[in-house]
């Protein structure tokens, strides 16, 4: 077995469990290794039977008894087992559910494993109830005499993150069967880091070994800090040698402010540039007059004005002749972009030009559209994932914007880097990026913040409310002429899950509390067609109300809709929430969001509570860390992008510093990690990273 050995082929892992391992992402021997425990049970302190009782958990050992088995209340039944040892005697208990009829005997491999005279550790909790102290069974390992060495006992054990329809056993086994086999092949870089503070440098193979089976939990810890600092080192490496790949290449375009469009441009506009949009854009055209490629994200809460900003780099583009890319994570929001620039850009004679999957359909639109970006005409193309279709080819591409980037996978936005040689690229995102993310993900790329929202913005105020409250100051602002956005997790009832579903709703509630207005339904599973027809139906105020599940969560721009009620809000993330409430409090007047749901669970209490304290979308950010881990945040687990194995980005701060500037030096020592000593390093960033991951930093 070496560490590239798929998983069916280990013993005990037929295709059915090797499918499920699959779904954790562990494929290989190798994923197995540094597939961590979430935490330990600490049974190295096996204690004799008649003490037992003195810990909630107890680890016991001795010889088996007889055993009884009976019944304990409808369909469960329990079977107790005798352990003796020099103290006397404990009973350990199995329950398990059984039909009286089936005539399955449900402890038959219970009672083969607790054999009479074996001897048997056991694991589990200690109860004193129905008259009786017992002792549950939480697991347990048969063993023929005292002297036999347990696999499972006698020390701290992993328990690993939960894993759907494979139980605990068969993942310890599986794992440490790999661990046997393959820990010492694990390539060893922990020679190539320097001594950092007091994290123990111990080889990559042992740091393995001792993260799943510990001999202390100190040990545990130790191990996991001197993995942490090689994973991040290669992650920092790899970053490094990226950040070198895109400055050292002399881009091809090159831009002069001429004027002749942003003048013109800013004096259409009916309002003035905020400092911070001010700043912004003289920060990119001073990246895009620069001879090296541009690699800026550009951050700023929802609602803060980051499209103006964007068309301002645009239209530096069109000026000099280059072509624009724009790429929206949603068909409503290319179209929402689209017809914004189409208004903004009257009369400048620039040609924008939509390419989605709805405009690409027909044919004859499709060849216009396509030849038009083909030969250059079309100055400013706007679209989906569509754009880095095969068939997308552009002339002269220079400037690549991607509007919230978070949406976007990895390979995506790989894939749009492929339309043009030396592309200045800017990121936009309005989902703020912590700062241990920053430093780690997003590290090589320059950041620009817009830190103010346009004047005269009123705060959205939010309330944790009833259904008929949140209803009936809804139907208060309808009167005063505003709209309003209700919002469902769900589109169809499901029968598991009892959510009250958009489509039976908005049935319901134009019959009822908005029987005198115009209720539009918008969800997911509509064509992109009909979608951008409601919203546009919404924005020219054809409906007071807009039923719709989260497809609205992304960069809607309605600033009449000042009410926004969110059903069933326990059930979003705190981005989501973040997300959704930014549609609103975007015009003059003041906006209401109103959360309804249950708060029963102590995370879905502490994101109600969250949501109704702030309006910042960064304080926002950083709860959602602490609550629920990095990778998921930033979506990445489902892009692929690599989460880390032992690193944690909170805890070990200090550990990514280090690295980071550590690999920053190793970059431009060894740009491509030619010297023998650093080919290990090479193969773990190419490994981990694709080739095509080294040329830029993409989140
Ligand atoms: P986001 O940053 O969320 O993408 P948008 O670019 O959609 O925000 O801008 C939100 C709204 O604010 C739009 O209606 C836009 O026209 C308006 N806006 C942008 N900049 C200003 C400004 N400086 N003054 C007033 N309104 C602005
Ligand atoms: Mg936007």
């Amino acid at each position: 077995m070496n560490l590239g050995t798929e998983v069916q082929y280990i013993k005990g892992i037929g295709p059915k469990r090797a499918q499920m391992l699959s779904k954790l992402g562990l494929k290989t021997a190798g994923d197995l290794l540094t597939f961590f425990p979430a935490h330990y049970q600490d049974r190295a302190n096996v204690v004799t039977t008649d003490q037992a009782y003195r810990q909630p958990q107890s680890c016991i050992f001795g010889r088996v008894g007889k055993s009884y088995e009976r019944k304990a209340s409808m369909g469960l039944f329990l079977l107790d087992i005798e352990i003796f040892d020099d103290t006397g005697m404990i009973y350990v208990r199995f329950f398990r559910k059984k039909n009286p009829y089936s005539g399955i005997d449900i402890f038959s491999s219970v009672k083969k494993a607790f054999e009479f005279g074996k001897y048997a550790y056991v694991y589990g909790d200690f109860k004193n109830e129905f008259g009786s102290k017992y002792l549950n069974v939480t697991d347990y390992e048969v063993v023929n005499s005292p002297q036999d060495t347990p696999a499972f006992f006698n020390k701290i054990i992993p328990v690993y993150p939960a894993t759907e329809g494979l139980n605990q056993k068969v993942i310890r086994e599986t794992v440490k069967t790999a661990l046997n086999e393959t820990a010492g092949l694990y390539p060893d870089i922990s020679g190539l880091i320097p001594q950092f503070g007091t994290v123990p440098k111990i080889k990559s193979g042992q740091a393995i070994l001792q993260m799943h089976y510990p001999q202390t939990l100190e040990q545990a810890e130790d191990a996991r800090r001197s993995f942490a600092l090689q994973e991040f080192f290669v992650l920092e490496t790899a970053l490094a040698l990226s950040r070198h790949g895109i400055k050292i290449k002399p881009k091809e375009q090159r831009y002069e402010i001429k004027r002749i469009l942003l003048t013109p441009f800013k004096n259409k506009l009916n309002f003035k540039f905020t400092g911070a949009q001010k700043k912004a854009i003289n920060e990119i055209f001073e990246d895009m007059r620069d001879v090296q490629p541009m690699n800026r994200m550009l951050m700023g809460d929802v609602g803060s004005g980051k499209t103006v900003v964007s068309l301002s780099a645009v239209l530096l583009a069109a000026e000099n002749g280059y072509q624009s890319m724009i790429a929206a994570p949603t068909e409503i929001l290319a179209e929402q972009h689209y017809l914004t620039f189409k208004n903004m850009l009257e009369g400048l004679g620039v040609n924008t030009v939509l390419a989605t999957s709805a405009s690409l359909r027909k044919k004859g639109e499709r060849e216009k559209i396509l030849s038009e970006i083909q030969n250059g005409g079309a100055k400013i193309v706007i679209g989906t994932h569509s754009l880095i279709e095969e068939r997308v080819k552009f002339q002269n591409l220079a400037l690549i914007v991607i509007d919230e980037q978070h949406r976007f996978g990895v390979m995506q936005k790989f894939a749009a880097l492929d339309k043009a040689n030396t592309p200045d690229i800017l990121m936009m995102t309005a989902t703020p990026i912590p700062r241990a993310l920053a430093m780690t993900v997003y590290g090589e790329m320059d950041m620009t913040v817009i830190d103010e929202l346009p004047p005269g913005r009123i705060p959205v105020k939010t309330a944790y409310v009833g259904e008929s409250a949140a209803y009936t100051h809804t139907i208060k602002e309808l009167k005063n002429g505003g709209q309003a956005y209700i919002v469902f997790p769900l589109i169809d009832k499901s029968d598991k899950v009892e959510l009250k579903a958009a489509t039976t709703e908005a049935e319901k509630l134009s019959s009822t509390y908005f029987k005198n207005f115009k209720v539009g339904l918008l969800h997911g599973r509509m064509k992109p067609d009909e979608k951008n027809e409601i919203m546009k139906k919404f924005k020219n105020k054809e409906y007071d109300v807009l039923l719709s599940t989260t497809v609205i969560e992304v960069g809607i721009d309605v600033p009449n809709a000042t009410v926004m009620v969110i059903q069933h809000a326990d059930r979003f993330g705190l981005s989501a929430l973040h997300q959704l409430r930014g549609r609103i409090g975007r015009g003059k007047k003041q906006s209401y969001c109103y959360l309804v749901g249950s708060s029963k669970g102590e995370n879905a209490r502490r994101r109600l509570k969250i949501m109704t304290g702030t309006n910042s979308g960064f304080e926002i950010a950083e709860e959602d860390l602490k609550m629920r881990g990095p990778g998921e945040l930033m979506g990445t687990v489902q892009h692929g992008f690599p989460e880390f194995k032992a690193g944690d980005l909170i805890k070990d701060a200090d550990i990514i510093d280090f690295t980071k500037a550590f690999a920053r030096k190793l970059g431009e020592d060894d740009p491509n990690l030619e010297k023998p000593e650093n080919r290990v390093i090479r193969q773990l960033v190419s490994s981990r990273f694709s080739d095509k991951a080294k040329l830029i930093n993409v989140g």
